[in-house]
């Protein structure tokens, strides 16, 4: 998958740069420091050895969930420290290497992907799931008002609501549309889901996942064919793929 290639070299160049950056800070006083007391050098090393190993360890567990997609010791602490803390760092460092914001988003989606799969998969799987919508995936010309009411859909087939409430039945989840990013947190608040599964573009969906952390969210971007917030369209069969394996976690998890 490229955009787990993407993630680990961002990780490692990162990873290089902090790394130099901490030598730099100690090499350059450390002359400075000899002169203040004799064992100040050794204690600004073993700090700066603890802060370079730490993350040393913490990227390099962020690379083994990436290129394994296995469950890592601390994976959910681990993906609140890459939601939050990663990602304007990573936009960063990626341009300095030359890729494109959209080009990270996407890498960073895959791989917060990667870790909420592990988690479901090695931890608890979620209970009660939440499908949520972006509002520009009902056909422009429909007057059916859906926001508050996915039900009121008509089911005429012209845009991807149709098939959303239909995986919503088959695998009784919660579908809900929002319009907003403010809307799209009071659904979330009401619902109270284990998981959501948000499709949205790059901008909203990086940001929604930031948001709510610690909720597991895994995002799927929407097609864009007629360009922004215009009859956009879902993979449906990656939407049921996902849910079919929560099912199928649940049902393992209760089976004696
Ligand atoms: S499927 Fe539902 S939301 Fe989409 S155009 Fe038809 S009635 Fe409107």
């Amino acid at each position: 998958m490229p955009e787990k290639k993407t993630f680990a070299i961002l990780l490692t160049v990162t990873a290089l740069l902090i790394l130099s950056a901490l030598t730099l800070l100690y090499v350059v006083p450390y002359y400075g420091l000899e002169a203040i007391h004799d064992d100040l050098p050794w204690i600004a090393g073993g700090v700066f050895g603890v802060l370079g190993g730490g993350l040393v360890l913490v990227l390099g567990l962020l690379i083994v969930v990436t290129m394994l997609g296995r469950d890592v010791p601390f994976s959910r602490k681990l993906r609140s420290f890459a939601v939050k803390g990663l990602l304007p760092l990573l936009v960063v460092v990626g341009r300095l290497i030359g890729l494109k914001r959209e080009d990270v988003q996407h890498a960073f989606v895959a791989v917060n992907n990667e870790l909420v799969l592990a988690q479901c998969r090695n931890g608890r799987p979620p209970r009660s799931v939440l499908l949520l919508m972006p509002h520009c995936l009902q056909d422009q010309d429909c007057e059916v008002k859906i926001t508050h009411r996915v039900e009121n859909c008509k089911r005429c087939g012209k845009c991807p609501i149709k098939g959303l409430l239909e995986l919503a039945e088959q695998y009784r989840v919660d579908l809900a549309v929002a319009t907003g990013g403010t809307i799209a947190r009071r659904i979330v608040l009401e619902k109270r889901p284990d998981l959501i599964i948000a499709v949205a573009c790059e901008r909203d969906l990086t940001s929604g996942i930031q948001d709510t952390t610690p909720l597991p969210v895994y995002g799927i971007f929407n097609e864009r064919p007629f360009g922004p917030c215009l009859n956009t369209r879902v993979a449906l069969d990656r939407v049921e793929s996902l849910l079919r394996e929560i099912t199928s976690l649940n049902a393992k998890r209760e089976t004696p």
